[in-house]
């Protein structure tokens, strides 16, 4: 392994696929250009996925490798098992790489709490990556700390988090299972947390101040906000090879969004690995159909209902004809798989975001200055929802109740009236959408400046690749 000598090593082991895994790459390539010797260890699949962005950055000087793990599992998703799928087959391969080359420093997934066991066995320091922001992880603890939940008798009944420096309304429909049910899901990340060297958020100090210092103070002892991550990628090969190869021909997406007025489309995603069924396709449909407004739709794999899981026949996801008067008033682009998200949300041509509000999505939103139509499913969605609402009031909630587990059955259809109603409030003229765009667009500025030289996550990344050197210099052996 090319170590520079005096270097800190620090191995990533992210989550396979999905929107776990991105970030954590963009965070192993932003500590390289620190200068840590950074490895990825991935499964050989993923590794493929993601082999081309680092040998970019190998051939600009970053010290950087993937070491692909002898091992695969499948990727996951939110209908197949979601976190809960089993990556333990990985844990005598990854045993045997930490042996023969220990790290000054490992930063895991908070999905891979077996790894966690066994960094804390081997004595190396292990670093938390969360996946989310700041923001859900005080609206969560506060929640538990501060609410009898499991006696609250409605679940549509909205209540206000205590204790929060902003007024945040949820109900109990939007909790995880986890939360809905403290007695029986004690929280199981306080003690990966409690036992970890400190935890890497993707996020930036001005995007949330007081949740920043709130959780500084309040719940993890040592914290480095770094983010926003997807920031390093600067070239358009970066910004269209990060995590799948896009199924879309992008100089067609982009000729077409070229084709397109300023701010005039809205780009409409559900993130990594959702899959909507037919019937909530359809209403989607009508609804962008209704609101007169251009837009690219990235569908992804379909959810086949329980009726039709059995048989081979496409169930019907478009309205009639949909297709061709899209195609007749140049309206809209249906990507069917994987598109080049930070590439498109740039484009000067977009108005808008509908996202389902996973952590990444959202971010990329706000660093592109593009206000949102927010659609949380699940995991801590609809806490990012409130962010981007109710904090920054950056976005429009389409009106989504329902927090749906992995590998639920749909629970709830959002109609197409109400689909049309939020894309007109934020791609129309108005006033209020004016003014979500100019503070969008501020805070956007924000997270560039923080992520530049002397910037607040700039400095946190320096601050814990000193510390981690300091503790080497040192000779300092500890356990967490
Ligand atoms: N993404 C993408 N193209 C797609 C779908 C998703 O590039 O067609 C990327 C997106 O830019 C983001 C990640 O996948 O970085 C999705 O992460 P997020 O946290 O938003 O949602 P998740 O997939 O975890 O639900």
């Amino acid at each position: 392994m090319a170590t520079e000598t005096g270097s800190v090593k620090i191995f990533f082991f992210p989550f396979v696929g999905g929107g776990h895994q991105i970030p954590m790459i963009d965070t192993a390539r932003v500590f390289a250009s620190h200068g840590a010797t950074s490895t990825i260890i991935a499964t050989p699949s993923n590794a493929l996925n993601f082999q081309k962005l680092v040998t970019r950055d190998q051939n600009s000087g970053i010290p950087i490798t993937i070491h692909s793990l002898p091992a695969e599992i499948p990727d996951i998703t939110y209908v197949t098992a979601g976190p809960n799928i089993d990556t333990t087959v990985l844990l005598q391969t990854l045993r045997a790489f930490l042996l023969s080359h220990p790290p000054d420093c490992i930063v895991i997934d908070m999905f891979h709490p077996w790894a966690s066991d066994l960094v804390d066995e081997l004595q190396i320091p292990r670093i938390v990556f969360t996946g989310s922001g700041c923001f859900p992880r005080c609206v969560y603890g506060n929640i538990r700390k501060y609410i009898d939940i499991e006696s609250m008798s409605s679940d549509y009944e909205p209540f206000i988090v205590p204790k929060l420096p902003h007024k945040v309304k949820l109900t109990k429909s939007q909790l995880s299972i986890f939360e809905r049910n403290p007695s029986k899901f004690p929280d199981r990340m306080k003690d990966v947390e409690d036992k970890s060297f400190g935890t890497i958020i993707n996020s930036f100090y001005e995007l949330e101040p007081e949740y920043a210092d709130y959780t500084r103070k309040e719940i993890w002892k040592k914290v480095w906000i770094v983010g926003p991550v997807s920031l390093c990628n600067q070239s358009v090969e970066d910004k269209t090879q990060r995590g799948k190869l896009s199924t879309i021909d992008q100089q067609g997406c982009l000729k077409w969004l070229n084709s397109k007025e300023p701010l005039s489309v809205i780009y409409v995603s559900f993130g990594s690995s959702v899959r909507l069924p037919p019937k909530q396709l359809m209403e989607i449909a009508y609804g962008l159909e209704a609101s007169g407004k251009s837009f690219v739709w990235v569908v992804g794999e379909i959810l086949k209902s329980e009726k039709n899981k059995e048989e081979d026949d496409e169930e019907r996801w478009l309205p009639e004809g949909f297709e061709e008067r899209m195609k007749e008033s140049n309206r809209g682009m249906i990507v069917g798989g994987w598109a080049p998200q930070l590439l498109i949300l740039e484009h000067g041509a977009i108005g808008g975001f509908l996202t389902h509000c996973g952590w990444n999505s959202t971010l990329e939103g706000v660093c592109a200055g593009v206000p949102m139509v927010t659609w949380p499913l699940t995991a801590e969605q609809f806490s990012n929802e409130k962010l981007v609402t109710d904090v920054l009031r950056i976005g429009v909630q389409v009106g989504s109740r329902e927090w749906l587990g992995f590998g639920e059955e749909w629970k709830e259809v959002v109609g197409r009236e109400k689909v049309e109603i939020a894309v007109k409030k934020l791609m129309e003229e108005t006033e209020e959408a004016a003014e979500m765009r100019v503070r969008v667009k501020k805070i956007a500025e924000s997270g560039r400046r923080a992520v530049e030289q002397g910037g607040t996550s700039y400095q946190d990344v320096d601050a814990l690749v000193r510390e981690l050197k300091e503790r080497k210099v040192n000779g300092h052996v500890e356990t967490f």
